[in-house]
This record gives C-alpha cells, sequence and structure tokens, in this order.
C-alpha cells in the first residue's frame, strides 16, 4: 500500500524533466521533429545529405556528424543563430583560424557523464568561449556560420557540423599523425583534431539519452560488426579512460585483448584474455557483421586493416 502510494503520487511532469531535459540542442531548433526540418542538406540537395554516416559522394564518403540548418540571418542574409553547448561541459578546444581545419573555426567540449562524452561544433563565424571554460547546457558558445579550410560556402547552406563522440588517444596522436602524413600537412590542433575522434549518430544518441539510457550503455547496445583479437601485455590507455567500455574486471596479468568495433569503427567493448591468443593479431568478423567490410573501405581509404590499426594505436596498442 505504501509503495502504491508513492507512485501513485509521483509526478509525471517531474519525471519528463528528469529525462527529457537531461540533453540539450546545438541550436534553438528541435531534433525530435522530422530531419527535413532541421538538416542542412550538402549541394547535392537530399535531406540525406545532412545526415550522419556514409551520406556522401554516393556513400563513399563517411559523415562523421549531423549539419543543422540556419533558423535566423540578419539583412546580409548571414546566419545569427547562437551554437549552445548540449550539455553541462568544459570547452577543451576552440580553432579560431578557419583555414587550418576542415571544420573551419570549431569548438569541441567535454561533458561528463557516467564516461567522458565529446561534442564537437564546427563551421562558427564567431566563438564566445576560450579552452578551459567551464559551460552550462544550453549556454551559447558563439554564433553559427559557413567558413571552412580558410573559404566560405554559400550563405543558404551555412549549417554547423555537430558531432558526438569518443576521443581516441589523450597522448600520442601526433607520434601516428607524423608517421601518416610525413611533411605534408601540419597537425594545428594537437589532440583535437577531428582524426583523434570516432563520431557516432547524434539522433540516435538523442532517442536513447531521452529514454534515459546511458552513455555507456548507449556505446555498448551499438551493433558489433567485427572482433579483433590481439596479443599484448599491455593496458591500453583507452581503456584505462574508459573502464566502462571494459566487459570483464581487469585481471591481475593481461595477455590480450578480445575488442568489439562497430561497423564505422568505434572500439565499443574489451575483453581482456587471461591466455595468449595464437595470433598476434587476428581479425574476426562477427556473426552480426552487415556490411563492415565495405563501411570500413569508405572510411579508410580503401584499406580497413589500416584504419583498424590506426584505431589500435591511438587507443594504446
Ligand atoms: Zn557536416
Amino acid at each position: 500500500m505504501f509503495l502504491f502510494r508513492i507512485s501513485f503520487f509521483l509526478p509525471l511532469a517531474l519525471l519528463a524533466e528528469t529525462t527529457l531535459a537531461t540533453i540539450g540542442y546545438p541550436t534553438a531548433l528541435s531534433l525530435q521533429n522530422g530531419p527535413q526540418t532541421f538538416i542542412q542538406p550538402t549541394i547535392a540537395g537530399t535531406v540525406e545529405s545532412g545526415m550522419w554516416g556514409n551520406v556522401r559522394e554516393y556513400g563513399r564518403r563517411f559523415h562523421k556528424g549531423i549539419d543543422i540548418r540556419s533558423a535566423q540571418k540578419d539583412r546580409r542574409g548571414e546566419p545569427t543563430d547562437p551554437v549552445l553547448s548540449i550539455l553541462d561541459g568544459t570547452v577543451m578546444y576552440v580553432n579560431k583560424v578557419s583555414g587550418r581545419s576542415s571544420y573551419g573555426c570549431y569548438v569541441v567540449v567535454q561533458h561528463d557523464l557516467d564516461m567522458p562524452l565529446f561534442t564537437t561544433y564546427a563551421h562558427m563565424s564567431h566563438i564566445d568561449v576560450v579552452e578551459g571554460q567551464k559551460v552550462v547546457k544550453g549556454q551559447s558558445l558563439g554564433i553559427m556560420g559557413r567558413n571552412s579550410l580558410g573559404r566560405l560556402f554559400p550563405k543558404d547552406r551555412a549549417h554547423v557540423h555537430f558531432e558526438t563522440g569518443l576521443q581516441l588517444s589523450n597522448s600520442n596522436f601526433q607520434a601516428w599523425y607524423n608517421k601518416t602524413y610525413k611533411r605534408t600537412n601540419p597537425n594545428f590542433h594537437g589532440l583535437w583534431n577531428g582524426l583523434n575522434f570516432i563520431a557516432w549518430n547524434p539522433l540516435a544518441f538523442y532517442a536513447a539519452l531521452n529514454q534515459g539510457v546511458s552513455l555507456s550503455d548507449f556505446i555498448k547496445n551499438l551493433p558489433t560488426d567485427l572482433v579483433v583479437r590481439i596479443r599484448t601485455q599491455t593496458v591500453p590507455a583507452f581503456v584505462t579512460r574508459y573502464p566502462k567500455l571494459l566487459k570483464a574486471p581487469l585481471p591481475a596479468k593481461v595477455e590480450g585483448w578480445e575488442i568489439e568495433f562497430t561497423w564505422f569503427g568505434l572500439p565499443k567493448a574489451w575483453t581482456p584474455m587471461t591466455i595468449a591468443p595464437a595470433q598476434r593479431r587476428s581479425f574476426v568478423p562477427s556473426p552480426s557483421l552487415r556490411a563492415t567490410h565495405q563501411d570500413l573501405l569508405y572510411l579508410s581509404n580503401n584499406n580497413p586493416k589500416l584504419f583498424l590499426e590506426k584505431v589500435l594505436y591511438l587507443c594504446g596498442l
């Protein structure tokens, strides 16, 4: 009877408040309605072209975020939409030189949920925050823009490119960058280079969080498409930073790892092995394999193994 009375008197509005209100949107536009209400298409013109996934160049180029359109412009047609932090967090990086990134001027914010979440807001015309600054949910980070690599794209395609993801490395990104890119393009962004992030579909993320799913459970629930087994006694820094991705407690001595990847290359689950696997590295497509090889091909310039090697290296293996 007592329990019944408690549930009877639980205010429903408050329940909705505690779940639905925990995550905000990157602009004033709601992301709850159909994507045609908030997505800015590329020159291809389709709504899909502004969504997340293999939506560019006939599915060959991976788009790590979603492009949210401008909803307010000044008399010259320039966007005036404030870009908002979706949660409380800390500004980790600000790039104010458009020519240094395909993101143009961009901001990365870290949010401490049950594990760290990183959000990226790109192509901004003006940035109001500085590195190290604490921000609250809904706080303006600056103004939407249309810059990329030092150039401006057309006013009618102004948008914020918005990503939700994890940072792979907090130590050896530059070493990987140096051996991959040699002397061609300098890395101006340190650990905050977009290549050091794996980002998932923000819309799926909103749907999950709005149902009360935690960040770590959201990641665990993503389908596994590839399993990699590695013989090593190293405990990778990635696992130390994201212990929630461990599938079993860390044993006294690790002899290897079984790592589950999503189709877009997120190392979503880590099982420590106490008996060394036979091979140094083996790549095992899981039974749930769908289009992994094709998708990883597109993600990795026709070299999925190289892509996985990159991720493992940045994770600390
Ligand atoms: Zn984009």
